[in-house]
């Protein structure tokens, strides 16, 4: 899976539109396409990463600038104080379903727990 054929590695490459909220030079942030709650973002890494499986330790830097970012946008999106959810599916059982690594910000309503 390369930049070529990678749909999020497109949209982080501008190849594919989408409405991004924050980039900087490892990080991009756009709303997910099919929201599920009314503040839905998706932060990927601007290197192409599959999932949490298979990250090595130097990709430790890499994952703390991923959930930075996810805070940032939670304030700006104004759900920092009502809360919000982060999280990563990996692999067929977590539901991952486009396979460059991605947090989920989930905000804006109260989050089901557990997720089903
Ligand atoms: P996953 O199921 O892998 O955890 O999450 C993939 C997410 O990507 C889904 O929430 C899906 O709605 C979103 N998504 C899939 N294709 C696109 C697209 O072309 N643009 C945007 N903005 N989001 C997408
Ligand atoms: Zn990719």
């Amino acid at each position: 899976m390369s930049r070529d054929t990678c749909l999020f590695c497109k949209i982080a490459a501008g190849d594919i539109p989408a409405t991004k909220v924050h980039e900087d030079d490892d990080v991009v942030a756009f709303r997910d396409l099919h929201p599920q709650a009314p503040v839905h973002v998706l932060v990927i890494p601007k290197r192409h990463v599959a999932s949490v499986t298979g990250l090595g330790a130097d990709d430790a830097a890499l994952l703390g600038k991923l959930m930075l970012a996810a805070g940032a946008i939670a304030e700006r999106e104004g759900i920092a104080g009502s809360g919000y959810r982060v999280v990563t599916n990996t692999g067929a059982h977590g539901g991952q379903t486009v396979f460059h690594l991605h947090l989920h910000l989930l905000g804006g309503r109260p989050m089901a727990w557990p997720p089903g």
